[in-house]
């Protein structure tokens, strides 16, 4: 793991083990056995103040010739401060958004 993740419990920063199920990103810490979810801990890292909101966004497959249809989605997370409109535009349609609206994933 290299992203900048401590265990909450100890601050263990190198012996964590993720998986990832369905999205949702599970850290185990190695020194400590503390178990938690990474997306729980998420917080802005444009702002550092927002609280983030998961969104449904579309993976897309090419079907036959150049249409793209829906085959699934998955949760993304954006920021409820910097990204409201994103967010009021996906609650509002109730469909996924499209993966090239989204802004670009933080490093
Ligand atoms: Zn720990
Ligand atoms: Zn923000």
């Amino acid at each position: 793991m290299s992203d900048e993740i401590a265990c909450p419990e100890c601050g263990e920063d190198d012996d964590l083990a993720g998986t990832n199920v369905e999205g949702v990103i599970t850290i185990t810490c190695g020194a400590c056995t503390h178990v938690w979810e990474r997306d729980r801990e998420r917080r802005c890292p444009r702002c550092e103040t927002g609280e983030m909101y998961p969104v449904p966004v579309a993976i897309l497959e090419k079907s036959r010739g150049s249409q793209l249809s829906i085959m699934s989605t998955r949760p993304h997370y954006l920021c409820w401060t910097c990204d409201r409109d994103l967010i009021d535009a996906q609650r509002q349609s109730g469909t996924p958004i499209m993966p090239d609206e989204l802004p670009a994933e933080p490093k």
